[in-house]
């Protein structure tokens, strides 16, 4: 068994001023997804810093008509919150479509973004992985590809030997939800206080597929804000998963639709929450036909670069995804579609 210490501190401050100092520590939250990772052998940390019960536990209103969301709030209590359930239904629908009851007793607004990805061999530590032991390949080219991106991957077929290689996706539903929303993430670190747009708080693999986030090591986060939508904005979140319950997606969408906008966030499809931003510059005004959202849709997912895989590779995202989107926009804009 690998020993580690279990630290608690007095506020947000001593944690991350503890954290700083312990380059292989992490913060626990809900514990869900880190202490399964450690008994995998995947986390390896040396302290475990407990935050569950120094960030808020509260969502409240904020004077701009938008709510915080504190970083211990679980993620049941946040489904259940009235003002979420009717002003942001996309985020409730996306917490409910996760995990199970349980889980999301103890699941936190903080943890729930920065859980890891569930690729098959980032969770086996006897096959290579560049994002568990950098430099060391990646087993998911050619390999299990179901859940794996189609976007943010630079050439059609990734060498499965280079150390930049991942076509890892990332597997919160709360999160694609939060990226559709436009939320904004308080962040204190070493360096002090930080807001950042959730868009921008995942990261695309780039030279280092070992950091899913922008966060550097002591960043805690303290509270997730979500600005206010216009009271005719509509909203909601479709996932697609290989069973009807406790499955990761294969595809989600989280969609905000307002009078003359629409905002879309794909999930299962890359390494980040993504942001189908050409889809929504090109339907930006427009009425949401059928056929305005299929032409947007296979703008976006024109550098789409599908993989091969012993399962039958993962092409079948494409078509599914504007499936999705187009299902999701019907609910929404009613008879438009
Ligand atoms: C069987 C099973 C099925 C699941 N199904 C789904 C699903 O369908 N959809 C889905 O979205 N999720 C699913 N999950 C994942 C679950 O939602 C996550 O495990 C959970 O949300 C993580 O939150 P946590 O508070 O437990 O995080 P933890 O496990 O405590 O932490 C996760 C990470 O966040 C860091 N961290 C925690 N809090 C903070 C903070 N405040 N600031 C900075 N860093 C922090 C930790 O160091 C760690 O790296 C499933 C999990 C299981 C076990
Ligand atoms: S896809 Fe990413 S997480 Fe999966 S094996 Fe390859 S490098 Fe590891």
């Amino acid at each position: 068994m690998r020993e580690f210490r279990y630290e608690r501190a007095g506020d947000p401050a001593a944690a991350v001023a503890l954290l700083a100092a312990e380059p292989a520590g992490a913060f626990l939250g809900g514990g869900t997804n880190l202490v399964d990772l450690m008994k995998l052998g995947v986390a390896t940390p040396d302290v475990l810093v407990d935050v569950r019960t120094l960030t808020s536990a509260d969502v409240t209103d904020l004077p701009d008509g938008g709510l915080r969301i504190g970083a211990a709030v679980p993620n049941a209590d946040l489904a259940a919150d009235r003002r979420v359930r009717e002003r942001f239904p996309v985020l409730a629908q996306a917490l409910l479509a996760g995990a199970s009851g349980q889980l999301r007793n103890m699941a936190t607004t903080g943890g729930n973004p920065l859980q890891r990805t569930r690729c098959v061999y980032f969770q086996d530590v006897t096959t290579p992985c560049n994002k568990r032991f950098p430099g060391s390949g990646c087993s998911a080219v050619g390999g299990y590809t179901r859940y794996h991106a189609i976007l943010g991957i630079p050439a059609a077929l990734p060498d499965p030997t280079a150390p930049e290689t991942c076509i890892a996706t990332h597997p919160s539903d709360m999160a694609v939800a939060l990226a559709a929303l436009d939320a904004q993430v308080q962040v204190l670190g070493p360096a002090g206080a930080r807001a950042l747009p959730f868009p921008d708080l995942h990261r695309l693999p780039g030279d280092d597929p070992s950091r899913d986030t922008v966060l550097e090591h002591g960043e805690l986060i303290t509270a997730i804000d979500l600005p206010p939508l216009a009271p005719s904005a509509r909203s909601a979140y479709r996932k697609v998963r290989d069973r009807a319950s406790y499955a990761f997606a294969l595809v989600s969408v989280a969609a905000v639709v307002d009078d003359d906008s629409v905002r879309i966030a794909l999930g299962g499809v890359a390494h980040k929450p993504w942001r189908a931003s050409r889809a929504e510059e090109i339907l930006r005004g427009r009425p949401l036909t059928e056929d305005a959202v299929r032409a947007a849709m296979e703008a976006e997912l024109a550098a789409a670069q599908p993989q091969p895989g012993i399962d039958g590779g993962n092409g079948f995202k494409i078509p599914l995804v504007t499936r999705t989107v187009v299902a999701t926009l019907r609910d929404l804009a009613g008879e438009e579609l």
